[in-house]
């Protein structure tokens, strides 16, 4: 790696698949490009059908004996790869902010610690693999369980947190005992490259390979392999309905981590001064390119303007700028395209009646960061929740704030939305928090709080936002089948046949 005149990271190998714990060089590559700025920083391999194929094979070669190492072995591999991530803690930061504008200081508070904590917990799990016996069998028989691996895991993973989603997908894999193939975004592909390159020596060759390239090509291989035991995706519902059409012409399984539009219920007699900064973190952190984002602020008419106020007050005063700025609070997007698209999507709602409250704006950052990402944090206001931003994911910093009066309509107004992932209720009237968490078709919940997910606390969707659960024991299970072994302890036989 190095840098360029301007300071900023430049990596001047193209980056190669890694097969059988080996670079394999490809000679189609594709651009990385750093979204502060616009300029290439990178390449990484654009691997065909026949890559993917090799590393398939490589994963399978090597499930044979991976999926024969001691417990204890996998555990220790996990928390190696866990010390490696800390010891280097400081080579990601600037990489990941370079690579999708992620702003530093969340790089090194956030994704370093939590995709080692991730490899840690999955290390602990590891050792507590184990089978069950059933005891309501008859006396003459012993029928117990194994739990045993699957096979070659295909991991596709988006572009807004490679480290954390990786961690998530390949700690439960390996301590589970299957192997894996990994297929980052094309957007943000090299972090994983390296990430994998970091821990060569301490998984066998095979155990953990990586293809990169478009999801439509390199993406489709992988998934429609023959060989792949189980999908596991993290990204948006376009793709994931593709793959589930291509998984169910196999009956590959699949555990699919999708989009969300998170509402957090505001009561009257909400804490305002906690839930101000939570409510800027639960839009604005990572840039508000967060599946669990809190997107939708569903505010009681007694405290709607206060908070509307608080929230536009301190939005203003957000520092938007370069990422690899310590100072910076919000970096810019992972692609004009996808600015464009945040901006188009807030026109389209003060189109329908939204009212901009703060940001919604390009900010002309001048110099080398002319040509990036950018966008201001935006406030908006939609009291009866009738416009598109009130139902969309916009994946970005947006956040929309509805009033309400009657707890059944607020409730109601968070349920309509096509998505089940993250929602919330801010109040200090227990009755109410617990009434409207049990009424709120979401897989995860907080009370008077947003983003917490310590390790062991399920993370996932239902409804468009996907099915599994990632970061907790029942995990192990999505990487396992359960095979029940029934032996006979005696030699009596009903009289069936003659
Ligand atoms: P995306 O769906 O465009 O891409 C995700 C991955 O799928 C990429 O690696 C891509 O190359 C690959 N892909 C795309 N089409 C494919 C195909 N036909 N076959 C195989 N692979 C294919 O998503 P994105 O834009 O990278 O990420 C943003 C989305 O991810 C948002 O909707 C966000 O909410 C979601 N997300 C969900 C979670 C979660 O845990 N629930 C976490 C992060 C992001």
């Amino acid at each position: 790696m190095t840098t360029v005149g301007t300071g900023r990271l430049t990596i001047d190998r193209p980056l190669p698949a890694i097969v059988g714990g080996e670079a394999r060089p490809v000679p189609d590559v594709i651009a990385a490009v750093e979204p502060a700025t616009g300029r290439t920083w990178a390449h990484v391999a654009d691997c065909d059908a026949a890559v993917v194929g090799e590393a398939v094979t490589s994963a399978a070669a090597a499930f044979e004996t991976w999926r024969a190492t001691s417990l204890a072995h996998r555990q220790a591999v996990l928390w190696a790869i866990a010390d490696r991530l800390t010891a280097t803690a400081a080579d990601w930061p600037a990489l990941l902010a370079t690579e999708n504008g992620r702003a530093i200081r969340e790089a090194g508070l956030i994704d370093v610690p939590t995709a080692a904590e991730i490899f840690r917990y999955f290390a602990g799990m590891a050792r507590g693999v184990h089978g069950e016996t059933i005891q309501g069998a008859p006396e003459t028989s012993h029928v117990y369980t194994r739990r045993e691996p699957l096979g070659v895991i295909a991991a596709i993973v988006p572009w807004n947190s490679p480290l954390i989603s990786i961690a998530h997908k390949l700690a439960p894999a390996l301590a589970a005992g299957n192997t894996i193939v990994v297929k980052p975004s094309e957007l943000a592909s090299v972090s994983t490259v390296r990430f994998v390159e970091a821990i060569a020596d301490l998984v066998p060759p095979g155990v953990v390979n990586v293809v990169t390239g478009l999801g439509a090509t390199t993406g489709d291989a992988l998934v429609t392999d023959p060989r792949i035991a189980k999908i596991s995706f993290t990204g948006g519902s376009a793709s994931a309905r593709t793959i589930l059409s291509r998984a169910g012409a196999r009956l590959t399984p699949a555990l699919m981590e999708l989009g969300g539009k998170g509402s957090l219920i505001v009561g009257p007699d909400a804490d305002l001064d906690t839930l101000t900064d939570d409510v800027l973190t639960g839009i604005f952190a990572a840039n508000g390119e967060v599946c669990f984002a809190a997107s939708r602020l569903l505010a009681h008419a007694d405290v709607h303007d206060e908070l509307v106020d608080r929230i536009t007050a301190r939005a203003d005063r957000i520092r938007v700028g370069d990422p690899l700025d310590a100072s910076t609070q919000v970096g810019p997007l992972i692609s004009a395209a996808h600015r464009d698209r945040v901006v188009q999507a807030v026109d389209r709602a003060v189109a329908e009646g939204a009212t901009v409250c703060a940001g919604h704006r390009v900010p002309d950052l001048g110099g080398e960061l002319g040509g990036g990402a950018f966008y201001r944090p935006t406030v908006l206001t939609d009291p009866d929740g009738g416009t598109s931003a009130s139902c969309e994911e916009f994946f970005g910093p947006v956040l929309t704030v509805e009033r309400w009066s009657d707890e059944d309509e607020a409730v109601a107004r968070a349920n309509s939305v096509a998505y089940g992932l993250a929602c919330g209720v801010w109040t200090t009237d227990l009755a109410r928090a617990h009434r409207i968490a049990g009424r709120l078709e979401a897989g995860m919940v907080w009370v008077n709080t947003w983003f917490a997910t310590p390790l062991g606390q399920p993370q996932g969707g239902v409804k468009a936002s996907g099915f599994g659960r990632e970061g907790a024991a029942e995990t192990i299970a999505e990487y396992q089948a359960t095979k029940v072994v029934n032996v006979s302890l005696d030699t009596a036989r009903p009289p069936m046949w003659d």
